[in-house]
Formats: structure tokens, sequence, C-alpha cells
């Protein structure tokens, strides 16, 4: 696409944007009176307007129905989660009866490995990318101690390559293969936190069944953000949090994913609680655990109702905008938009003082553009703040920017550019200017 740097041409792709309006459906942080140009939603995404009626809607069964709320009244909370499997099911390429809201992200991670890491003597190891999110990195040495195993032995990182940012798909292919006969389990984010980048997960997925092990992904920033395609792909198992590009609010509900290949087999360990009970049967109260057929019985506590309300919200704005195709056709052009202007800034600095680390390649990548500044990029990043632009930062060096395109506009893009622009001339004290 042939971009340019200029605020009535940034309008005009907003106002051509199908999913323009849903702006509007969301609550923007203030500073100084001013809305925040707000490029956080890798970290915490915005409030839906309607997060509160729909909240109040069950504050009200609360009050009017108390106890009689599990079976009363329009949305009995017994099976309110099934409502919000059919909408999770389209974000991620599930079937409904393969997701489920429960619990929070890493718990549900250590669920599923007590299901899907199953090491033995031959087989004990796993593969992650290294540098994954930190709780991911403590929850599988954990599990692996749990085990038995010295994370030293059992935990295989796959590394960029020197001066490299990115992992190459060949070199995970590549340790994948090496470590063939004595692999457990792939366990790999599907958009990692710190870059940006995008793996390709049908290809690992395909590797890891090819040597035999199980292939599970923590979506943590891709559930909403891209595409991810979890039954066709044929992954084993996977889960995610509400609360980044779902925008379901601080701690919200997280859902798994188990693949329907799994359902009839009864060798899976789980660590059980009544709420994974088959339904028909739970208030019988009885002895000996049976599980709910699908991703159900992985269940544990009964129902947060007020978490999955605040995700009901965010749902139904995803409904709403079509679902992922529509989000990432309009999430591919904000990113490289901002690429663009990222470029432009430097071409007007005259140096190229922003280096972006995440892909290049559209496909490669969400929403989130990862920049590291040649020089002073924490002061950069502040100076943005003060200005208005809400991004993140990452230690030791990169400024997270991520125009989501449920609520991030071009102009937002073209203005921050303008304003990275004005202040990278002050902090730079560079006159160069067109
Ligand atoms: C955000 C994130 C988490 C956070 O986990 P919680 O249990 O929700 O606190 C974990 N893993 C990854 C990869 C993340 O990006």
């Amino acid at each position: 696409m042939n971009f340019e740097h200029k605020l009535t041409y940034a309008q005009d792709l907003d106002q051509a944007d199908p999913l323009r309006s849903l702006r509007q459906d969301f609550l923007f942080p203030k500073q100084n009176r001013k809305p925040f140009i707000y490029l956080c939603g890798n970290s915490l995404g915005l409030q839906p307007i309607a997060a509160s009626e729909v909240l109040q809607r069950q504050l009200n069964n609360w009050e009017n129905l108390a106890v009689e709320g599990w079976f009363e009244g329009n949305e009995p909370w017994m099976y309110y989660h099934k409502a919000l499997k059919e909408m999770i099911a389209p974000i991620v390429g599930a079937k409904p009866v393969e997701v489920c809201p429960m619990n929070t992200l890493t718990v549900n991670l250590h669920l599923l490995m007590v299901s899907f890491y199953k090491p033995n003597a031959k087989r004990f190891k796993i593969i992650m990318e290294a540098g994954a999110f930190p709780s991911d990195q403590y929850a599988v040495e954990s599990q692996v101690r749990f085990h038995g195993y010295d994370p030293r032995d059992a935990i295989i990182e796959v590394k960029p390559r020197e001066g490299e940012y990115i992992l190459r798909t060949e070199d995970i292919e590549a340790q994948i293969r090496l470590h063939a006969n004595d692999l457990a389990l792939v366990l790999f984010g599907g958009v990692n936190y710190f870059t940006g980048q995008w793996f390709d997960m049908e290809a690992i997925t395909k590797v890891g069944h090819e040597v035999g092990a199980i292939v599970g992904f923590d979506l943590a920033h891709a559930a909403g953000n891209v595409p991810v395609k979890l039954h066709d792909w044929d992954i084993d198992f996977a889960c995610w949090c509400s609360y980044k590009y779902q925008n379901s609010g601080p701690g919200g509900i997280s859902a798994i994913f188990v693949h329907e290949k799994h359902f009839q087999d009864t060798s899976l360990n789980r660590f059980a609680g009544w709420w994974g009970y088959k339904e028909s049967q739970r208030f019988k109260m009885e002895k000996g655990f049976v599980p709910e057929a699908g991703a159900d019985g992985w269940q544990v506590s009964c129902t947060q109702v007020m978490p999955m309300a605040l995700h009901h919200a965010s749902l139904l704005l995803f409904e709403k905008a079509g679902y992922m195709e529509p989000i990432r056709t309009k999430s591919m052009a904000l990113s490289a938009y901002l690429f663009f202007t990222i470029g432009k800034v430097n071409e007007l600095l005259g140096d190229e003082y922003y280096k972006i680390i995440t892909p290049n390649n559209a496909a490669e990548r969400g929403a989130q553009v990862s920049i590291i500044a040649k020089q002073d990029g924490k002061a950069i990043f502040e100076e943005l703040v003060v200005a208005n632009v809400l991004g993140d930062w990452r230690e030791p060096n990169v400024i997270r920017l991520t125009p989501v395109p449920l609520y991030n506009s071009f102009e937002d893009v073209y203005r921050t550019g303008e304003l990275l622009l004005e202040i990278s001339k002050r902090i730079f004290k560079t006159t160069s200017s067109k």
C-alpha cells in the first residue's frame, strides 16, 4: 500500500474503514481532560461502554434472585458460560465444545499441563521460545520440577540467531527435530509479547506432531488479535486471557481450548473440581469424578459470573465487528501504517533513530509494533505519555505501540508519528525537518 504522511489522508482511511464506529463503543482514559491516544491494548484493552450495563444485569440477578439466579432468570448462571462459548469459538477458530471460559491464564496453563505434559523416562522435554512471558517460564519450570526433572535438562529454549530478534520458523522446526526422541511437549506463545512476532503456529504444530510430541499454545497476545485456527491446525490445547486484545477488564476471565480429538481419552490426568463434573448429574453430589464432555470437563470451580459478564460485553463487540476477518484486515492496514509512519519519522530526522523489531511481513505479526530507539528510549516513551500517547515500555529498551483495530484509528497512528517526530527533534536536538 502507498501510504501518505498527512492528516487528511489518515482521516480518509478512517472514513473508508467499516469498523470505524466501534471506537464509540469504548471508554478512553483521559489526561488533562483529553482522551489518550491509547496504544496499549496489548497489555490492557479498553473498557466497552456496555460493560457496566451487562455487569449490572448480573448484579440485578444477584439482588433479585440470589441463590435462585443459578437456575432462574433470563441468563441462569448455571448455563451462562454456554452463551460465551459460542462467541469465544469464532475468535480462536474452534468449535464451541472445544472452548470454555474459566479461571485465569497462568492457572489454566498449569491445569492444561497437568493433562498434556506427561513426561516419562524417554520423553520428558519441553520446547518453548526463549524470552517467553515470565509467568509461562515459571509455570513450565515448576511443572518440570513437580514431575521430578531438572529444568536445565528438561526445558529447551529456542533463541533468535545472533544479532536477530525474530525467531525463524526453520530454526524452531530444527530444534523440534533435534530433540525428536525425548520431546514430550512443544509449548509456544502465539504472539511474542516483546517482539510482537506471530509464530507460524500451524508449521510448529505439524513438526511437533511429526516427532510425536503434544503441541500447546499460550495465546495471551494472539487471541482476539490474529485469526488463529486452533481446530483446523490440529493444536492439542491452548489458553489465553481476555483482558488484552479482548477488553474484558483487569484480571479478567481466561479461556481454554482442548481439541475434540482428546475428549475420549480417559488416560488424561486432570486436577478436577465439582464444576467439571457431568453437568446433568453435578448436583447429585456423588463420589467418583465423571467429567462433563468437552472443554467444560476441565472446569474446577463454579462459574465466575461477574468476570464472565465483563467478558460477555466485550464478546458482543467482536460479534458486532463480524469477528476476526474484518478485524484482521483493518489491523494489518493499521500496523502497516504505523510501520510507514515510523519510517517517515526516521526519514524526516535524517537517520534511523527508530528500529522496529516486529516482523516486517504483516503475516508474521499482529497489532503490536515494538520499537527500539537509538538513544533515550525511556525519555522518549515518557514524553509520549506527556503528549497523551499511551503505549508501553518494556525493559530493557523497547517501546511497544499497539494500534487495536476495534478502537484505534489511522488518525491515531498519524498523530502518534507527528508527536514522536516533535519529541525526537527536541530530545535529539536535531534540526532536520521538511
Ligand atoms: C499476559 C500474559 C500472562 C499473564 O498471565 P495471568 O495469569 O493472566 O496473570 C501470561 N502469559 C503470557 C504469555 C502473557 O502474555
